[in-house]
């Protein structure tokens, strides 16, 4: 067992209690914080390795709970467009999806999970296919991550063996792996995937204990489709279908009626808010201060780079903050320090994690990133309070070190599994080749 001690000017472990250490330290036991407290010396014992981070902010790693990480090369592809309609959506991506090549993907993801790291996200939510061509990256990144297996069948059965053959097939291969989850990954309930498609997928995350990573009422396209089929809104429908009994981690849910917020409080539902993405495609702010009032569960996601075009949770952080102020029309409609629960424990908890990551804890993963103190935007720090700067004052890229399961990924700003000139410019050479399929 190797034991490192990391010592730093400030540890902000956003636990229960809010316990924040000045100067703090902790002891890393391989993957695992074994303790952590206020001393810069914890006594005369011996480490293997002691590391002084100096003029830092320890705190955990922000969990993405909702993106694409392929969708990298799409980057500027869809501008101008609503990817939150079908329309938006099949006319953009969908077309551009039909002419890819799955050998595309894996640069791509290598330069998703660099951007990730770079900026503070030690544990992503994803959603695509071709996962056979996602999980070799990430792995080789170190990041910790749920993965789910992106299906659309729209009604088609052909289709819908075929995705939910490779979906089985993907999840039996994660079978044992100790920082990648396998997830069932409906693209949206109603819209692109059946009423018979969804029964199987729920199966399916039965049969794996997993989950369902959607989309959610980004334009009410479920709700219209369930009150003129069932006469009811899609939450209650889902719910009589019995899928609300199994965690679901939903992205979006702009146009949830309210009266539906109690009903998903009570099942291991999540809402996943990804502000930017929604700003950028003019869909609108989801209610995320009734909805967390209500008791449901509320993570932070990014969504893809297509949209946003962005992996920095900082920003998104800061974004949200700040829409939900002007949507609330009240200051700090959602405090500084519920935002950072969202992208710190509350995907956490989407992700059945909750004992694990999401808080600097004894006995928890050491999944944890540092910040920069001397750079900009901190002071004067008797005025604003440490988790208004970290909301709304830094950014990504005040980030200098990465750790996820004990291991660095990040130190002192450079990226330690990943070669980044290389993977862009891998991305560079397959984007080049996409561009050319799409002129043909
Ligand atoms: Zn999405």
């Amino acid at each position: 067992m190797a034991t490192t001690l990391l010592r730093a000017e400030k540890v902000v472990t956003l636990d229960a209690q809010d316990t924040i250490y000045q100067p703090g330290y902790l002891v890393v036991e391989d993957d695992r914080i074994v303790e952590l407290g206020p001393q810069s010396t914890p006594g005369n014992r011996r480490f293997d390795r002691e590391v002084d981070l100096g003029p830092r902010l320890i705190m955990p790693g922000l969990v993405n709970a909702h993106t694409h990480s392929p969708m990298v090369l799409f980057r500027g592809h869809a501008e101008g467009h609503s990817l939150f309609t079908f329309e938006g959506w099949y006319n953009t991506i969908r077309v551009v999806e039909e002419v890819l090549d799955p050998d595309m993907l894996p640069p791509a993801v290598a330069v998703s999970c660099a951007e990730m790291i770079r900026t503070g996200t030690t544990c992503f939510a994803d959603q695509y296919f071709w996962m056979d061509k996602i999980v070799p990256e990430v792995r080789k990144s170190g990041l910790r991550a749920a993965l789910a297996y992106g299906v659309v069948e729209m009604g088609d059965e052909a289709a819908r063996e075929r995705e939910l053959a490779a979906a089985a097939a993907f999840l039996e291969s994660l079978a044992g792996d100790s920082r990648l989850i396998g997830w069932v990954g409906p693209h949206a309930f109603f819209v692109d995937n059946s009423e018979e498609a969804m029964a199987l997928e729920v199966e399916l995350a039965d049969r794996f204990q997993t989950g369902l990573h959607i989309h959610l009422a980004t334009d009410g396209s479920e709700d219209r489709y369930c009150q003129e089929k069932y006469g009811q809104t899609a939450i209650q429908q889902l719910k009589e279908m019995g899928i609300l009994d199994h965690p679901i981690l939903a992205a979006h849910c702009i146009t949830v009626p309210e009266e539906d917020f109690p009903t998903l409080a009570e099942h291991p539902f999540t809402v996943v808010v990804a502000s930017s993405s929604a700003m950028k495609n003019a869909a609108g702010a989801a209610p995320l201060k009734a909805m967390i009032e209500a008791g449901v569960n509320a993570a932070l996601g990014t969504d893809n780079v297509t949209n946003n075009n962005s992996y920095d949770m900082f920003k998104e952080m800061q974004i949200t903050g700040k829409l939900m102020s002007l949507r609330e029309r009240t200051p700090n409609a959602v405090p500084t320090r519920h935002i950072l629960e969202m992208a710190t424990m509350g995907g956490a908890r989407a992700l059945g994690l909750e004992d694990e990551i999401g808080s600097l804890e004894a006995g928890k993963k050491a999944d944890l990133i540092s910040l920069d103190l001397t750079e900009i935007g901190w002071p004067p720090v008797g005025g604003q309070d440490v988790y208004t700067a970290l909301v709304y004052a830094v950014s990504g890229m005040h980030v200098r070190d990465v750790m996820v399961d004990g291991r660095w990924l990040l130190r002192d700003g450079r990226w330690t599994t990943i070669d980044y000139a290389q993977a862009r410019a891998d991305l560079e050479r397959v984007h080049a080749e996409l561009e050319k399929r799409l002129a043909e």
